[in-house]
This record gives structure tokens, C-alpha cells and sequence, in this order.
């Protein structure tokens, strides 16, 4: 061999890749996941076994995984005209979008619990949601909204009749055609104006009537939407005012002529999250729509609406911890430091273990809501779900954003890369905590519950009973609940006390009914009590933790 010939073959093979984890893909989401397993049984939908472990073995798929990424990295065109200067106010998504699209209404998780009420089928939905959107949380949107409409929809038996069907289809349309011609429909919400989203009272677009007044019938809107998004929906429910105040109105892309409702495109958000769905900012130029509900009570129509989008971001959020503590478990069964796996190491186990137990205590109060939906006939669940669901949507949201970043230091420098899932679960982390009520809307939500429907706290107080004496550090919390609620109801400047501390209590509670002993005591001894810092990799039973993480990766 000549000097050239050794320089050229060394050249080729500088080193062999060592000591890196392989991807995480082809497996089931749901065999992976003791816990959802148990919760499934747990809420009775263990008749969705056969759908849910074909959804698990999906999302588990690399080409599916691909769809993700795909999603994200090809963001929504938007066109306001066509080639011949025609206004068509059209966004146009990357067929990978589309293909998420299609997986998730074709598992119903738009509509199933509507579509075909039976025990169970929230808690079979929400799995199903918990498993497709460690996938990708942004295509979730126009999901979540779909599904959260139908009941506000109802409001208006004669516009229901319409739609609803076209709602609860398991299948998608995405052409840009009346809904008229279309046999499944996406339903869009658009509340938050530039004066005003928390506070939508101070909406200015204005509803005319065009002939008659009142609920079913046409009026025109004239106005702005600050976000819109998921903008193709066919058609979305907005709150304008009209002579008797804020009303509730379903505003469709088309007229029943057949020409375009002008509902008009101003931009699309360049966001730093939830990217592979399109956000707008729109003007109503005497756009067509239909009063739903009574005239003057439209945040009242709309509220069962943004109830449901709250209790979605739980699931949502939670999902994003699971396929955060899945992916930061995995690799460190894969990848050696010191002369040892990473898993192995007692202060990753720490760490690995804490994050584990947030994802299972998120998942375990999601699905508790789950079976709460589930009997909307019983006042007891109902007034439970009306106080955890604001708790548990600013608790679990907001707790998502730190475990994203820990999760991804746990990978360490390739989990900031952008072919890593990482840095889009983190960028995803916040805007469910912002989207549909932001922390401090939820908390003074949580605190009109208890003035209202005084039965909501006493609710949770029942539910807590059944834990008595469990635990030392459970039994405290509850009994430190009243006097926190108290000092919240007589100055607001107190609430995130109250509600952080509920929405924990609740979730230790849950945990030391349903999950191990070990997952139960590390909760209630890390998350309540004195807690001067709520960071990760702080419990103290090296045994535990690792009977903790075996648990979440199975
Ligand atoms: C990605 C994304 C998509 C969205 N899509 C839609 C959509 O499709 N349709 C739609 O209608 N909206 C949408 N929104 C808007 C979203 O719902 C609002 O941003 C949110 O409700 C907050 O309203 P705001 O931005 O006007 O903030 P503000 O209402 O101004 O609130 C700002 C801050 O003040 C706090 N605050 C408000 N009132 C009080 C109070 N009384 N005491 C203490 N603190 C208070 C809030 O918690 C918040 O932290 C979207 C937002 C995002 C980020």
C-alpha cells in the first residue's frame, strides 16, 4: 500500500460512533406507559383497548415521528389573493400536517365522546389525545377546538342540526369549499381581540343584524380578531356585541351563496411554539354569521367551550411530559459516563425519577377530569371538574415548561438540537399555559368556582376525605386548604398559593388511591408541605427512585 493509499483509507475512517443512544422510535406509546394502562382500565374504557393499542403503535413509528418534524419544519403559507388579485385568504399546510390531520380524526379524537356517548369514552379519548400528541402537540388545535365546540353548539338546536353531524365525522376535509359540499368539518374559536383576550368584554367588533334579531339568526360582523388560529376551520365560534351585549356567533369561511365570507387575513403569527399550526391576526368586514345562544349571553354559550380547551391543555401538557421523561429515560439507558450507564447513576435516578413522578401525577389528575366528563349527568363530578379542571389546567400547564428544559438537559447538548423532539416540546410548553386563560386567569377562575358553586370546593374536599390518614404530609395539605382559600377569597394577591397547593393535594391524593406506594410517598413528600423549591432531582430514597423509573418505562 502506498503512503496515499494509507492517508486515503485513514481519511475515511476517523472513528467509529460510540457510546449514542438509538433513536427512539418504532416501539408502542402505550405498552411503554404503565400508567396510562391503568388509567384506561381505571375509567373504564378498556373496550378502546384494540384502537388505542393501534394509536400506541402509531405514534410510536418512525414515519409518524417523521410527520412531526415535517409539520414543524415546513410552516403554513398564508395568500391573501390568487394569481388574478381575487381575495382567497388562503393557508396552506405541509402535507405532513395534513396527514396528522387525518390520524387524529380518523381515531375520533375530535368528536368520539359526541359521536358515540358511552362510559368511558372521554377516558378512551383522552388517551387516545395523551398518545397521538407526543407526536405533535400543534396540529391539536383545530382538534381540541372541534371537539370543545360541539357543545356550545348546542345551544342552537337549528345550527347544530347542521353541523353537528359534519363535526362528529371521523374523517377530514381540508379543501377550501363550502361546508356544504364537505361531509366532515373543523370548528375554530375566535375570542381574543387587541384591546382584550383575558378580559373579552372589551371586544369591539359589533354584530348588525340583517333582518330579524335574536338567537339562529344572520347578522353581519364588523370588527377584528388579534388570534385566529387554525384559520381554514370551515367555520368559528366568535363573541361579538349586539344591542343586548356580548353574544356568541358561528361565523362559517363561506356564505350560503356560495361566495367567500369576508373574514379577512391581515398575517399570520410568527410564533415561537405550536408552529406547524397557523395563528392569525383577521378583520370582519361584514362577515355573515349566525347568533348561537341567548342574545347578551355569549360568554356564557362559549364558556362550556373554553371549559373543554382548558381540560385538553391538561391532556395535551401532560402528553408533552410523558414523551419528555420517555426521551430522557431512553437515553440514558443508551449512553455511559464515567464508566457507567447514565441510568444507572444515582443522581440522574434522582432526577430521572422526578421528573417521572410530575408526568404521572399530570396524567393521573387529566384522567381523573376524563372520568369526570364522563358523567356529566352526576352534580358531584361535574362540581369536582368545574374547581380541578381551572387547577389543574394552570398547575400541570405551567409545569410543563420546567420539565422540558430538565428533561432536555438530561440528554444534555444534542437534546438542544433541532432534530431532537426536545426543543420543540419546550417551545410547545408555554402556550398552553398562555392559550384559553392564562395562570392567573385560571386561579381567579378557580376562586369565582368557589363563589358561585360553593358545592365545587366542597367537592374536592370529599374526593380528599378518602385519603384521610394516608399520609402525614397529604393530611396537612388538606387540612391547610380552607385557611389558604380563605386568605385568597379575602385578597386575590394570594391565589396561586391556593390553587398550587389544591392542584398538588389532588394529585397525591389520586396517586396514593392508583399508583404505587413508592410513586405515592415521593410525591407527597417532595411536592407537599414546606415546599421552598419545587426544581427537579430533589428526593431522598435512592431505592425509590429507581422503582420509579422502572415503573415509567416499561
Ligand atoms: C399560540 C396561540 C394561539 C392562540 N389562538 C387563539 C385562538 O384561536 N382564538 C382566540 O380567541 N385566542 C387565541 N389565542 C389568544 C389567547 O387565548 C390569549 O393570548 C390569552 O387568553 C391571553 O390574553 P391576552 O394575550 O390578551 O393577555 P391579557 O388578557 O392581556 O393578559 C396578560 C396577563 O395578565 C394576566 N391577567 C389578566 N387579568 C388579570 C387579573 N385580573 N389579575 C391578574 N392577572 C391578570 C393574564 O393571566 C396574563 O398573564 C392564542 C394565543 C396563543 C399564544
Amino acid at each position: 500500500m502506498t503512503q496515499w493509499q494509507k492517508a486515503e483509507q485513514f481519511m475515511a475512517s476517523t472513528h467509529e460512533v460510540l457510546n449514542q443512544p438509538p433513536a427512539l422510535e418504532n416501539y408502542n406509546v402505550l405498552h411503554a406507559d404503565t400508567a396510562l394502562q391503568e388509567a384506561i382500565v381505571r375509567g373504564h374504557a378498556g373496550w378502546a383497548q384494540n384502537d388505542l393499542v393501534a394509536m400506541g403503535a402509531l405514534a410510536g413509528k418512525a414515519e409518524t415521528i417523521e410527520l412531526g418534524f415535517l409539520a414543524n419544519a415546513h410552516k403554513p403559507q398564508f395568500q391573501s389573493h390568487d394569481r388574478f388579485g381575487h381575495r382567497i385568504d388562503l393557508v396552506e399546510y405541509h402535507d405532513a400536517y395534513h396527514r396528522l390531520m387525518t390520524i387524529a380524526t380518523e381515531h375520533g379524537l375530535h368528536a368520539s365522546p359526541w359521536a358515540k356517548p358511552q362510559q368511558g369514552a372521554h377516558v378512551a379519548r383522552a388517551a387516545n389525545y395523551y398518545l397521538h400528541t407526543q407526536v405533535e402537540a400543534a396540529h391539536g388545535c383545530p382538534i381540541t377546538m372541534t371537539f370543545a365546540a360541539a357543545p356550545a353548539l348546542q345551544h342552537q338546536p337549528d345550527i347544530a342540526a347542521e353541523w353537528l353531524p359534519k363535526m362528529l365525522q371521523h374523517s377530514y376535509d381540508p379543501r377550501n369549499v363550502p361546508h356544504t359540499e364537505k361531509a366532515a368539518v373543523t370548528i375554530g374559536m375566535a375570542m381574543t381581540e387587541k384591546q382584550g383576550g383575558s378580559d373579552v368584554r372589551a371586544n369591539t367588533t359589533y354584530a348588525y343584524p340583517i333582518g330579524a334579531k335574536g338567537p339562529g339568526q344572520m347578522y353581519e360582523l364588523v370588527g377584528h380578531k388579534w388570534f385566529v388560529s387554525a384559520p381554514m376551520c370551515d367555520a368559528l365560534l366568535v363573541l361579538a356585541q349586539s344591542e343586548q351585549g356580548l353574544s356568541c356567533f358561528l361565523l362559517p369561511r363561506w356564505r350560503p351563496d356560495g361566495t367567500k365570507n369576508p373574514i379577512q387575513i391581515q398575517q399570520l403569527k410568527d410564533k415561537m411554539g405550536n408552529v406547524a399550526n397557523a395563528s392569525s391576526e383577521a378583520e370582519l368586514r361584514g362577515a355573515m354569521a349566525w347568533m348561537i345562544g341567548e342574545e347578551g349571553r355569549g360568554v356564557r354559550t362559549i364558556i362550556e367551550m373554553v371549559a373543554m380547551t382548558r381540560y385538553d391543555c391538561m391532556i395535551g401538557s401532560s402528553a408533552g411530559m410523558r414523551q419528555a421523561t420517555a426521551q430522557a429515560i431512553h437515553h440514558c439507558q443508551h449512553r455511559s459516563a464515567f464508566g457507567a450507564k447514565l441510568i444507572d447513576q444515582p443522581l440522574m435516578q434522582n432526577v430521572l425519577a422526578d421528573l417521572a413522578l410530575e408526568s404521572e401525577a399530570a396524567l393521573t389528575l387529566t384522567m381523573r377530569m376524563a372520568q369526570a366528563m364522563d358523567k356529566r349527568d352526576d352534580p358531584h363530578e361535574q362540581a369536582l371538574a368545574r374547581i380541578v379542571v381551572p387547577a389543574g389546567k394552570y398547575w400541570i400547564c405551567k409545569r410543563t415548561a420546567e420539565h422540558a428544559y430538565e428533561a432536555m438537559e438530561v440528554i444534555g447538548g444534542s437534546g438542544v438540537m433541532e432534530n431532537c423532539i426536545m426543543p420543540r416540546l419546550y417551545r410547545e410548553a408555554p402556550i398552553n399555559a398562555i392559550w384559553e386563560g392564562s395562570g392567573n386567569v385560571q386561579c381567579l377562575d378557580a376562586l369565582r368556582a368557589v363563589q358561585k358553586q360553593p358545592e365545587s370546593f366542597a367537592a374536592l374536599q370529599t374526593e380528599l376525605m378518602g385519603v384521610k390518614g394516608v399520609n402525614k404530609a397529604l393530611d396537612a395539605a388538606i387540612a391547610r386548604l380552607p385557611q389558604l382559600l380563605q386568605q385568597a377569597q379575602e385578597q386575590p394577591f394570594y391565589a396561586r398559593q391556593w390553587v398550587e397547593l389544591m392542584a398538588r393535594t389532588m394529585q397525591a391524593a389520586l396517586l396514593q388511591q392508583h399508583a404505587p406506594h413508592e410513586v405515592a410517598d415521593a410525591f407527597c413528600q417532595s411536592r407537599l408541605g414546606d415546599v421552598a423549591h419545587l426544581g427537579y432531582g430533589r428526593l431522598t430514597s435512592p431505592a425509590t427512585a429507581q422503582v420509579i423509573v422502572r415503573r415509567a418505562w416499561s
